[in-house]
């Protein structure tokens, strides 16, 4: 059936991209249409039911709260607060009982950095680590100065400005991010006497394929004391922009998935939803999975088939499983006083983690998001690990090609999320014996909650400068973390602007 009106914009997705953007254009008078396939909005920063609760998808830390404040202030919806979290992270392994804290206090990171190296090697930790910190510096300068706006909102001369002078502008962003993590690592902290350091520094970019740019970055976000909880979790901020999108006029539509986005002539008309009944609009922006729109949603041929092939072969980010638990130990007491997230690693070297999907060979981290999350259920406290682990595994989690979530898929998750939690109980003492209950989010379940393929958390393995505005398809946009400049809470929040301004633009 199709439905007789006709929108100024439909928008594909309600996650953070999806729910800023409409904020923006209803704002600005256009007719809006949200579609989201789940029944809540959110997407990665959602929450999903599980035995008849809604259980946040995943703990955030989020780095320029001010910056998050300053879209929200724009669209005239509240501010939140943020908690800030220093340390960061307390890394246990890979060496027995040896601790490296992430601190923006340096006396105290030296010291725990010094405590994982032998007696010879003490005393170039304090020159390596002054490297580290110097460098994460330079570097959280530099990527300050990058434009998070889209290149198609910057003027001829700013584009070329920026081409030209990239590489005098940002050397050491250049340098660092085509440098694999580990090799950066050995040079600064070499020998085998500081392995245990190298390991531990390494695990905090819980990612394959990480660069040196990664760590700099987040060391430098550390070391600024920029690193924040936002307080009732990121569905906080989820709600937020919800609200805000609806006061403005714009409608969500929850529970629908969109099918195809129609187009006829060159020219977008609409799109179809699971059910079949078509919904008219000259504008959609999509914020799914590219590889979704441009396979399945698009009529084949609308995108060249060089630009199918390149979007077939581009890596996508990792995935996660999730446990979250309510436990009865009482807040506050089971993060020890904020010690920030726990890291339980392996004992391997540097290079060999976030190799295995093993649940005895996977990196734990372990966030205590208070008082982020304990509304969950009001005065227990809420632990949830989460580990880097594929999406293949295990013939996708035992639930086949299919993903069907099978009584097997469910007990093997189970079984492997009972092994994360007694890893778990080393650093929160008795936790296995006081949860109240628990839901547990495989890359199989990332991948439903979101559409992203193989539950990719970050959308690409690394950011793409893709334009927003598709040229070859008049009225199709896109944002989210498949676009510039890329994933993360204010990046995706920051696409969403950058589509709006673009669509307002009428570019
Ligand atoms: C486990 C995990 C941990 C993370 N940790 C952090 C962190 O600490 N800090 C940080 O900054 N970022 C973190 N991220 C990344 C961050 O959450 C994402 O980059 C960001 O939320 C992406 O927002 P988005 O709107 O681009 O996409 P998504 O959140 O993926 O939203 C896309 C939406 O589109 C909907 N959709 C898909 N297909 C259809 C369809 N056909 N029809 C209708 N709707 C559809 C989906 O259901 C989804 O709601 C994490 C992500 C995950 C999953």
């Amino acid at each position: 059936m199709t439905e007789e009106r006709e929108w100024d914009i439909i928008v594909i997705g309600g996650g953070l991209a999806g729910l800023t953007s409409g904020a923006y254009l209803a704002m600005a008078g256009k007719q809006v249409l949200l579609l989201e396939q789940r029944d809540l909005p959110g997407g990665c920063c959602g929450a999903y039911s599980s035995g008849g609760r809604n259980v946040p998808a995943a703990a955030h830390m989020v780095n320029d709260p001010g910056m998050i404040n300053g879209i929200l202030s724009e669209l005239g919806a509240a501010e939140i607060t943020f908690t800030p979290l220093d340390p960061v992270f307390d890394v246990a392994g890979p060496c027995p009982g040896k601790n490296l804290i992430i601190t923006s206090n340096r006396e105290i990171f030296e010291g725990s950095a010094r405590g994982m190296v032998t007696d010879s090697a003490r005393e170039n930790v304090s020159q390596g680590l002054g490297r580290l910190i110097e460098l994460s510096g330079q570097i959280n300068r530099e990527t300050k100065a990058l434009p998070l706006e889209s290149p198609e909102l910057m003027s001829f001369f700013k584009r070329l400005f920026l081409g030209l002078s990239m590489q005098r502008q940002l050397p050491m962003s250049m340098e660092y991010g085509r440098m694999p993590v580990q090799q950066f690592l050995s040079s600064v902290f070499p020998g085998v006497e500081m392995q245990c350091l190298r390991a531990a520094l390494r695990s905090v970019v819980p990612v394959r394929g990480a660069r040196a740019l990664d760590l700099l970055q987040l060391l430098g976000n550390v070391a600024g004391g920029n690193v924040f909880y936002p307080d009732g979790g990121v569905e906080s901020l989820v709600e937020t922009l919800n609200g805000c999108f609806q006061s403005h006029g714009g409608v969500v539509r929850t529970g629908v998935k969109v099918t195809s986005v129609n187009v006829a002539g060159g020219q977008v008309t609409g799109v179809t939803l699971a059910d079949e009944g078509t919904i008219n609009g000259d504008m959609v922006l999509s914020t799914i999975d590219m590889k979704e729109l441009f396979f399945t949603l698009l009529p084949d041929r609308v995108a060249p088939r060089l630009f199918q092939e390149k979007l077939a072969k581009i890596p996508l980010s990792d995935s996660f499983i999730t446990v979250t638990m309510t436990t009865t130990l009482p807040p506050g007491k089971v993060s020890e006083g904020g010690k920030g997230v726990r890291v339980i690693n392996p004992a391997v070297k540097e290079d060999e983690l976030f190799t295995s999907d093993e649940p005895d060979r996977v990196s734990l981290f372990i966030h205590f998001p208070e008082p982020g999350l304990d509304r969950v259920r009001d005065g227990l406290s809420v632990v949830q690990i989460m580990a880097p682990v594929r999406f293949i595994y295990e013939d996708n989690w035992h639930s086949g090609p299919e993903c069907k979530k099978t009584e097997e898929y469910n007990e093997f998750k189970k079984q492997y999320a009972a092994l994360l939690i007694k890893r778990a109980d080393a650093v929160v003492p008795g936790l296995s014996s006081h949860i109240a209950d628990i839901a547990v989010a495989t890359p199989v379940s990332y991948r439903s909650c979101t559409g992203n393929d193989e539950g990719a958390v970050y959308g690409w393995r690394r950011p793409r400068m893709w334009r927003q505005k598709v040229h070859y398809t008049n009225g199709l946009y896109l944002a989210g973390h498949w676009t510039y400049p890329g994933p993360g809470i204010l990046k995706t929040m920051m696409s969403g602007k950058n589509a709006s301004r673009i669509i307002l633009s009428g570019e």
